[in-house]
């Protein structure tokens, strides 16, 4: 049974760890094809590809691979698969909140997917917010198997046969593994804001910073 939070590049090193154990980047953009590939990195991408996939895909190693090969659960995939898809049909930018948090830290992201030429897109996550927990969740491993489930999105988790729970309520029960997915509140948001962005209309809810299960939404 492994119980290492990432996995660890041949010589040992984790790369992309705080001291805490948790996972970090700052800012991560790349360019995709039409096919997902990744034609151009730039910023934290080690970090990025851990923390989303939970696997050591080093931005070298990376190029010219598809995205959706980084991506460890089917939903998520198939949403940025949607996301992409509708940005270079329609040409506008999406433009979506979401949280990454590590053990120690709540952190929200903003995500700009932006239309270049040659149907081309350019996706910019950016750190937009990060503060500590009153007390350190758990390490988790994405474990496809597992029981309880986590958001990709809100990082709410629902343990098997529950609601959906904040991570921040969680506290140290925030289980160990976790199979990531996307919660119905998530895709309802994005669902929303690609609707709004086919219509050419400003969308109302996805820009709420740090939503959740239990965020309000104005
Ligand atoms: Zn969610």
């Amino acid at each position: 049974m492994r119980d290492k939070t990432v996995q660890r590049p041949k010589g040992g090193r984790a790369f992309a760890q705080n001291s805490d154990g948790s996972l970090k980047f700052q800012q991560v953009y790349f360019v995709l094809d039409t096919e997902f590939r990744l034609l151009w990195i730039g910023g934290e991408w080690d970090e990025f590809a851990l923390s989303n996939a939970g696997e050591a895909a080093r931005s070298n190693e990376v190029l010219a691979t598809s995205l959706l090969d980084h991506i460890a659960d089917e939903e998520t995939r198939r949403i940025t698969r949607t996301i992409v898809e509708t940005v270079v049909e329609m040409q506008e930018a999406f433009r979506i909140d979401y949280r990454c948090d590590s053990p120690s830290m709540l952190r929200r992201f903003h995500m700009t997917v932006q239309p270049m030429k040659d149907s081309r897109v350019l996706v910019v996550h950016d750190l937009r917010d990060a503060q500590s927990f009153p007390a350190p969740l758990k390490v988790w491993v994405h474990t496809p198997e597992a029981e309880d489930q986590k958001c990709t999105f809100c990082h709410a988790v629902r343990p098997a046969g529950q609601e959906w729970i904040t991570a921040d309520d969680l506290g140290e029960a925030h289980p160990a593994r976790v199979a990531f997915t996307v919660c119905a509140s998530c895709n309802g948001l994005v669902e929303e804001a690609l609707a709004a962005l086919r219509a050419r209309k400003k969308p109302t809810g996805a820009l709420t910073a740090g939503f959740g299960p239990k965020a309000e939404r104005s």
